[in-house]
C-alpha cells in the first residue's frame, strides 16, 4: 500500500475523465481526508450522519460531501444545508423529507435512486416497479427541491467478476430505461454510481459515471 496521494494518483490513472471518483473516507481521520485534498481531490463521500456534519465543520468548505449510506428521514435535516448528492434514495418517504427539508434550506438537493442489484437479501435498494411506483405518483411530482440525477448500485461481493460484471450491466439498462422513460430531453438524469475498491474497474468497463472507492485509497478500515 502506497501513500494516500499515491494511491490516489494510481486510482486516477484507471480513470476515463467522464468518471468521477468519490473518495470514501467514512472511519477515517480528518488528517487522511487533508492529506487527499491536498492531492487535489474535492469529493469524498461518508454513510453516517454524526460523522459525516462534524467532518463539514471541521474541514475545507470546497469540499463536494456525498452522503453514500443509507438514510434515516429523521436524520436528513443535519446534511441538508450542505449535502451535494445523496447516492442511496430507497423510498418516496425519504424523497418526500429531502425536499422538505431542502426547502427550508432554500436549495435543491441532487439524489440517485439506489437500485438492489445484489444477490445478498441485506442490500438495501429498489426493484424497478417500486421505482416506476415513485416516478409516476403524484406526490413525487409535486416535489419542487430534489433533482433525481441517476442511479446507484452495490454489486454482490465476490470474486466471480462475471456475476458483478452482469449485475452492472443490469443497473446500467435500468439506467437507460429510466433515461428514455422517464427523463428524456433531461440533461440531468446522468449518473450511473456504481464500483467500489474490488470491482471499479468492472463498473467502469460497464459505463459508471461515479465511483466510490475507500479502502484503495484510505487503507483497510476497522471493522466496528
Ligand atoms: C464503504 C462504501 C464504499 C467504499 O468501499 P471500499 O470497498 O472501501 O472501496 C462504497 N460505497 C458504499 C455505499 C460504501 O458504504
Amino acid at each position: 500500500m502506497g501513500t494516500i496521494t499515491e494511491n490516489l494518483q494510481k486510482i486516477k490513472q484507471n480513470l476515463p475523465d467522464h468518471v468521477k471518483l468519490v473518495a470514501v473516507s467514512k472511519t477515517k481521520p480528518n488528517e487522511d481526508i487533508v492529506q487527499a485534498y491536498n492531492a487535489g481531490q474535492r469529493v469524498f463521500g461518508e454513510n453516517k450522519v454524526q460523522e459525516l456534519t462534524t467532518k463539514y465543520e471541521e474541514l475545507p468548505k470546497d469540499i463536494e460531501w456525498h452522503f453514500i449510506g443509507h438514510l434515516q428521514s429523521n436524520k436528513v435535516k443535519y446534511i441538508a444545508p450542505f449535502v451535494s448528492l445523496i447516492h442511496a434514495v430507497d423510498s418516496l418517504r425519504l424523497l418526500k423529507t429531502i425536499n422538505k427539508e431542502a426547502i427550508k434550506n432554500e436549495r435543491v438537493i441532487d439524489c440517485l435512486l439506489q437500485f438492489h442489484i445484489a444477490e445478498e437479501e441485506s442490500k438495501f435498494g429498489l426493484d424497478w416497479k417500486k421505482v416506476e411506483d415513485i416516478l409516476t405518483s403524484e406526490d413525487y411530482k409535486s416535489l419542487s427541491n430534489v433533482r433525481i440525477t441517476g442511479v446507484m448500485g452495490m454489486a454482490t461481493f465476490t470474486d466471480d467478476e462475471l456475476k458483478v460484471s452482469d449485475e452492472f450491466k443490469r443497473l446500467h439498462r435500468f439506467f437507460s430505461s429510466l433515461k428514455s422513460e422517464y427523463f428524456e430531453g433531461d440533461e440531468s438524469f446522468k449518473e450511473l454510481s456504481m464500483g467500489m475498491s474490488n470491482d471499479y474497474l468492472l463498473a467502469v468497463a460497464r459505463g459508471s459515471t461515479m465511483v466510490r472507492i475507500g479502502s484503495t485509497i484510505f487503507g483497510e478500515r476497522n471493522k466496528h
